[in-house]
């Protein structure tokens, strides 16, 4: 059972190693920065003409919203969760996770060499929480590539 468990983060990191080969690594961190910039819709990735460096919806998108805050909560709260993702404080969020399993690992390992065995599950969710948020970020980066392919942009 622990060893299953132990699959998931591994797992995890594999699809996202997969995802950013699909897309590039160039790719992802340029969409990263346009959206969180707002010279990108971030959620259809439309190139937009403001230039007010915050996170931005085209008004396609910003209809769609309205609409569900109306007629589909569900999807207008996810519309909303997924905005947090390009919040500044999701980076640190991240960091903290990381920390706290890089913290884990230390401390399974230290306990092992006093015959302490501490189970792994810890860091395993911590590392899964950490992968799962970092794959689905990628996946809203990467939400509307084709139908703005990069060179496309660079024309605009
Ligand atoms: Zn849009």
């Amino acid at each position: 059972m622990n060893l299953l468990y132990s699959l998931i983060p591994i797992l995890l990191i594999l699809y996202y190693f997969f995802l950013i080969k699909k897309y590039g690594m160039s790719n992802y961190a340029h969409f990263l920065i346009q959206k969180k910039t707002g010279s990108n819709c971030f959620k259809c990735c439309e190139k937009l003409h403001n230039k007010n460096y915050k996170l931005s919806l085209c008004k396609s998108c910003e209809r769609d919203i309205s609409v569900d805050r109306v007629l589909n909560h569900r999807k207008f709260l996810m519309s909303k969760f997924d905005e947090l993702f390009f919040n500044k404080n999701f980076e640190n969020l991240q960091s903290f996770i990381l920390y706290l399993s890089v913290g884990s690992i230390i401390l399974t390992i230290l306990m092992s060499l006093f015959q302490v065995d501490i189970s792994t599950i810890y860091t395993n969710t911590l590392l899964s929480i950490y992968w799962s948020l970092t794959t689905y970020r990628l996946k809203l980066v990467m939400n509307g590539y084709k139908k703005s392919s990069h060179n496309d942009n660079e024309r605009i």
